[in-house]
């Protein structure tokens, strides 16, 4: 009989045909976490995107061997009690980074020259005042990065060629010399970053260190024409924070792809900010970011169930 995977949420149709290929693909019968742990219950594999893997779900899947999730950010995933349980778990740490890194330079660029703001005007059938609407070049500014990874690399890449920006960057598990043969320049200490910026943008994933890296004493730091760009995850931001800057202007504007609680809530402040872009989790949603994401993590998934190691698996010692 053909093992079961669960697919929890949409993918691209190319990783549900390599699922096909060796396997029975299954879907939950709604997103509620009722239909969540009832398809669980006799699968061997789940495909998942944000829908919560936790300890109650995992408590649900006796048989379950592998997790493959569709993206990079595990947080949604308790890998300690996928661990326990001896199930494998794996991520697609390089299907969306050039997603994401072009969706930054893009907020870059759009919060900079007040695009909304600009698209809002010509809407609303005005012309003239556009002076009003002035904004600024990124040639030659400099861009403040915490966390050179994939992304933050990949975006200190562009910026170099394509803007000739100075790039600095914090990142306390990437060397001085890793950071120079990027050129980028590295600083001790994330403070040292923000008075210097004119871009700030936050490449980290969520871990206890990095939750509120940028906060009220982050923003009291950054330029008044600062630009915070966050496209890690929410919490990453103290968002009551970010929202305070913003009113006092003590930073000129914000490109958000991600929320502190997704999604955010209706009177959420900053819906009412025009020098703000928001963007509902839309980093890895280019079309080639979800076909890679959602054939990387089938080829995962498939490798574990035939018994094979995987190639990012998050979780080393259950394949001892
Ligand atoms: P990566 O693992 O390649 O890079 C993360 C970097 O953060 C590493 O270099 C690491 O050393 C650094 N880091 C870890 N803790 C830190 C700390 N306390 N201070 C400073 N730096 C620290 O990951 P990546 O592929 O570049 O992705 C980065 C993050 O982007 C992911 O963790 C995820 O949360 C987010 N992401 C968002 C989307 C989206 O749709 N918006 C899509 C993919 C990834």
């Amino acid at each position: 009989m053909k093992k079961k995977v669960l697919v929890t949420e949409y993918i691209h149709p190319a990783g549900v045909e390599l699922l096909e290929t060796e396997c029975e693909v299954v879907r939950p019968s709604d997103s509620s976490l009722a239909a969540l742990k009832q398809a669980i219950t006799d699968v061997d594999g789940v495909l998942v995107r944000v829908a919560p893997i936790n300890r109650e779900v995992l408590e649900a899947a006796p048989k379950l061997k592998v997790i493959g999730k569709h993206g990079v950010g595990t947080d949604n995933i308790d890998i300690q009690a996928a661990t326990e349980r001896g199930i494998a778990v794996c991520n697609t740490p390089e299907a969306n980074s050039e997603g994401v890194a072009s969706l930054a330079i893009t907020l870059m660029l759009a919060t900079s020259r007040r695009l909304l703001e600009c698209d809002a005007f010509v809407r609303a059938g005005r012309w003239s005042g556009k002076e009003d609407l002035m904004g600024y070049e990124l040639l030659g500014k400099t861009l403040s990065i915490v966390g050179t990874g994939r992304i933050g690399t990949r975006l200190a890449q562009i910026c170099r060629d394509a803007f000739s920006m100075k790039v600095y960057a914090y990142d306390p598990y990437v060397s001085d010399e890793a950071m120079a043969a990027r050129g980028i320049t590295k600083v001790e200490n994330v403070d040292d970053l923000l008075p210097i910026a004119d871009f700030v943008s936050v490449h980290t994933p969520l871990t206890p260190a990095t939750r509120g890296i940028i906060g009220a004493r982050q923003f009291d730091l950054m330029k008044k024409n600062a630009i915070l760009i966050n496209t890690s995850r929410g919490p990453v931001v103290d968002e009551a924070a970010l929202i305070d800057a913003l009113r006092q202007g003590k930073i000129a504007g914000a490109g958000l792809d991600v929320f502190e609680q997704e999604p955010p809530s209706p009177d959420n402040p900053l819906f009412k900010m025009s020098n703000v872009i928001l963007l509902p989790h839309m980093g890895g949603a280019s079309y080639e970011s979800m076909e890679r994401m959602a054939t990387h993590s089938a080829a995962e998934i498939l490798a574990v169930l035939r018994g094979d190691r995987p190639k990012y698996l998050m979780n080393p010692s259950v394949l001892k």
